[in-house]
């Protein structure tokens, strides 16, 4: 997308800086610097963790879901807004590389103890955030949420100040609707449901008020290391980039040989750095497991990349997608619906293209497949 239009304003000095007086900005008081002045809004807010620029998986939704207004904080979050969608009123502060959940709760929460509605992906980050803002503010958490609103129950339409949200359980089986009486705080699970490109009205750069520095690595662990996730093992919903294959795949096979080209598909997808997802015919056939279902009764993504393999595009499947940047789509029906929603449609046998691929990729064509990944030819 074309960068939006950004009109920053330093609210303070930096959070990190020593006054004229040697004290850190927040000593005596967590949002005196600039913190103090900013104005979020009273009713939903959507708190966005951002990691080197890059906005955590159902971003947009969350922003959508809070209608609009959103606070990023982290690292790169000035391109994380350039890169946020469904946002009218964007707020970002630096926290600096490597995040400290633990600080950047106790200096977010006093400005959002005036939000009723506090909603967070339920990203690792959010996931991690999350509990420690409710903690701090005496709210209670509704955790993965698949929508959540501010109660309107008053006659005139007025909030009650509470919060309406629906949680899904049983693996997505049962729509359990939930109720507070006060302010609360949500995980938002991935839905799909933000569209378009919202109208950005204001984009401030805000400073974030820091802690004395005696009270450092109190709650935050010692950070080691950062790992990527494994994209063989990780959570489906987190994934960037997904290969997910259908009845196509396997048209005329039998189940082993299904199962085998399923696997295949598996290892490919992770020398390419993705992860491997599966239509319901797939799963429901036992060709993979069913935490590889994308759809409307699996899991719900929203990658940067998705690749289509012998996947006609049927609602139930399409409704689990999230919004793709890209989908490509490897199908023999050129009019297939998949084929239709994609930037790159091939109209060739979708086993007769993984198997190319597979011995591509083996003959060096790009980076060696790992270890656990060449214990078996792809
Ligand atoms: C209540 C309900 C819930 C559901 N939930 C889900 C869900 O969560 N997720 C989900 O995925 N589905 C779900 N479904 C099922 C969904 O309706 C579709 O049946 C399913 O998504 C189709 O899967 P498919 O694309 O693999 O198979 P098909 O619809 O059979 O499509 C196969 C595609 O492969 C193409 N093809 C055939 N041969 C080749 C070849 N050699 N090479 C390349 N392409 C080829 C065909 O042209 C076709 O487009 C649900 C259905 C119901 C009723």
């Amino acid at each position: 997308m074309s960068p939006k239009p950004m009109s920053p304003k330093p609210m303070g000095a930096d959070p990190l800086s020593p006054d004229a007086a040697g004290r850190t900005p927040g000593e005596d008081d967590m949002t005196s610097t600039g913190a103090s002045s900013i104005q979020l809004p009273h009713g939903a807010l959507a708190v966005i963790v951002v990691r080197d620029g890059r906005l955590p998986v159902g971003a947009d939704d969350t922003v959508a879901e809070a209608g609009g207004s959103a606070i990023l904080v982290g690292s790169g979050t000035e391109q994380g807004a350039n890169e946020l969608s469904a946002a009218h009123h964007i707020w970002f502060a630096e926290a600096g590389p490597g995040l400290r959940p633990a600080r950047l709760a106790e200096a977010l929460a006093p400005l959002l103890a005036r939000c009723s509605l506090v909603v967070m992906p339920a990203s690792p980050d959010g996931r991690d955030l999350a509990p420690r803002v409710a903690a701090l503010l005496d709210r209670p958490l509704i955790a993965r949420a698949v929508s959540a609103e501010l109660r309107a129950d008053g006659s005139d339409g007025a909030s009650s100040g509470g919060v309406r949200a629906v949680v899904a359980r049983l693996d997505d089986r049962v729509l359990v609707p939930i109720e507070t009486d006060g302010p609360t705080v949500v995980t938002l699970a991935p839905t799909g449901r933000a569209t378009g490109h919202g109208a950005v009205t204001t984009v401030e750069r805000v400073a974030l008020a820091e802690r004395h520095p005696d009270r450092n690595g109190d709650g935050d662990p010692e950070v080691m290391a950062v790992l990527e996730p494994d994209v063989l093992t990780m959570d489906l919903a987190d994934a960037t980039r997904v290969v997910g294959g259908g009845a196509g795949l396997v048209a005329g096979l039998d189940d082993h040989q299904a199962t085998e080209v399923f696997d295949r598909l598996i290892r490919v997808a992770g020398v390419l750095g993705a992860s491997a997802g599966a239509t319901r015919v797939a799963t429901d056939a036992g060709w993979t497991g069913y935490e590889r279902q994308i759809g409307t009764t699996g899991v719900t993504i929203d990658p940067e990349l998705y690749v289509a393999l012998g996947i006609s595009g049927a609602t139930q499947h399409v409704g689990g997608l999230g919004a793709p940047r890209h989908i490509v789509s490897v199908n023999t029906d050129s009019s297939s619906p998949m084929t239709a929603m994609a930037d790159l449609g091939l109209v060739t046998d979708a086993r007769a293209f993984l198997a190319e691929l597979a011995g591509r990729l083996a003959t060096g064509a790009t980076e060696a497949p790992r270890t656990e990944e060449k214990m078996k030819p792809l």
